[in-house]
């Protein structure tokens, strides 16, 4: 069976690796002329590393990445809120790792190469669409730089897997319209820090209507000298934000600082950190309604194609590769694509849209929120005044419910 992918990123080539690992032969195709690192930090949650070291690409990254230890929460006046164990210290089997995209990606291609040979990976192909009969399905490709038209490929199945964007989705759903913005913008940076908190900690501090970050570490000993790349989002309820939503757009510090310069904490100097950063990128925070349906026949959406979600669980990755490990579990060579793609429908579905749908409402960063809320916004003398840890323990364990990486669901 010929399964084409159209896109290359964390979706893409984990399902290609998955197939292939199945005896599939997997095609995948990418509109990038050359793979650049792009992108700055993700996590990637215990879930995913399994499925990442089930292909084999685990050590690799964990070689480039932070095993995370611990999330800990803060309000904007640096005080502690809540910390829990992350990972293998909270008892998985799998790590959680806080990585760079590029640390991500690049290992995924390079196992991708090595084992189905350069002839199987297609750069500088941009899907504009496809079209299907009753047994193929046939991609249409475009030149990304010179929108010269490039031959068509058929295949017995395709899977979009090209991000926010899908040339796909919008097909077969023109009636959606963009992703939408969740008015609040974010902008972004990595710089070499000294390590704060444990050195491995995801960091959430303040909140959105007033301004808020997302700090962790995500290489470690960048200089020799025992320092961090340290990856930074700051988040911040505003009107305006830039339409365009592209992951390489230039930020400007002033459009921000102001919420952020009081964040001079003993633990770590905010302000100073993002003033040291060099590239500053804007992205605004969007997402989708959950659609109806992802497949059409032997058409099927995976990853950001399918459910774009607010980057506020640590899950984009995550559910992306959930998503490559449920459909290449059902997949066989002798398989009927048509019935498959739909069962993968079924499962996947319904799971991502309450994933996007509590990255709206509460995910774990609702903690935060509740002590804005309850302080109005006011420094606090006794957190157990405010929130019991009972409470906000509940905030954070219902997530890794929905998101399906409960430590009893996964040793389950
Ligand atoms: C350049 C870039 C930078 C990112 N940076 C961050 C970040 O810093 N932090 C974060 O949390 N998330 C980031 N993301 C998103 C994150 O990678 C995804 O949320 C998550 O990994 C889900 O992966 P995915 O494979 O579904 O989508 P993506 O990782 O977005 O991959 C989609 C791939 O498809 C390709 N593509 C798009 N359109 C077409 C087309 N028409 N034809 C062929 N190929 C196409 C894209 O070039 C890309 O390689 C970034 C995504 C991209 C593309």
């Amino acid at each position: 069976m010929k399964i084409l992918i159209v896109g290359g990123g964390i979706a893409g080539f984990t399902l290609a690796l998955l197939l292939h690992k199945k005896g599939f032969k997997p095609h995948v195709f990418e509109a990038a002329g050359e793979i650049r690192p792009l992108g700055l930090g993700i996590n990637l949650l215990p879930h995913s590393t399994k499925v990442l070291d089930e292909i084999g690409v685990l050590p690799d990254m964990a070689t480039q990445s932070i095993e995370t230890k611990e999330a800990s929460f803060y309000n904007r006046f640096g005080q502690h809120i809540y910390s829990e164990p992350l990972g293998l210290a909270a008892g998985y089997e799998q790590p959680q790792l806080s990585i760079h995209r590029a640390d991500i990606q690049q290992p995924l291609i390079d196992a991708f190469l090595a084992r189905a040979g350069a002839d199987h990976f297609h750069l500088g192909h941009r899907c504009t669409s496809v079209e299907q009969d009753e047994d193929s399905a046939t991609v249409h490709f475009e030149n990304q730089e010179t929108g010269a038209q490039l031959p068509s490929w058929t295949g017995d199945a395709v899977i979009s897997t090209e991000g926010i964007h899908s040339a796909i989705r919008r097909q077969f759903h023109p009636e959606e319209g963009d992703p939408v913005y969740s008015g609040v913008n974010m902008w972004r940076g990595v710089v070499v820090c000294k390590p704060f908190l444990s050195g491995a900690t995801m960091t959430r501090v303040g909140w959105l209507s007033t301004g808020k970050m997302v700090i962790y570490p995500v290489r470690d000993n960048v200089d020799g000298k025992g320092s961090q790349l340290i990856n930074w989002v700051a988040e911040l309820e505003t009107p305006d934000y830039k339409d365009k939503r592209d992951w390489n757009k230039p930020g400007r510090l002033e459009d921000f600082i102001g919420h952020f310069d009081d964040m001079a904490f003993n633990w770590l100097d905010i302000p100073d950190m993002i003033r040291r950063t060099e590239s500053i990128f804007e992205f605004p925070m969007v997402d989708q309604d959950p659609l109806d349906r992802w497949t059409e026949g032997l058409v099927t959406l995976m990853g950001d194609a399918a459910h774009p979600m607010y980057p506020r669980g640590s899950n984009g990755a995550g559910q992306a590769i959930m998503d490559a490990k449920y459909l290449a579990e059902v997949l066989n060579l002798d398989s009927d694509p048509r019935e498959v793609l739909k069962a993968y429908e079924v499962e996947r579905l319904p799971a991502t849209s309450k994933v996007v749908l509590t990255n709206r409402s509460t995910p774990p960063d609702a903690v935060l929120q509740v002590v804005f809320e309850r302080t109005g916004d006011k420094p606090f003398d006794n957190i157990e005044d405010v929130v019991s840890r009972d409470e906000l323990v509940a905030i954070t364990s219902r997530y890794k419910q929905v998101a399906g990486y409960d430590l009893k669901q996964l040793k389950g």
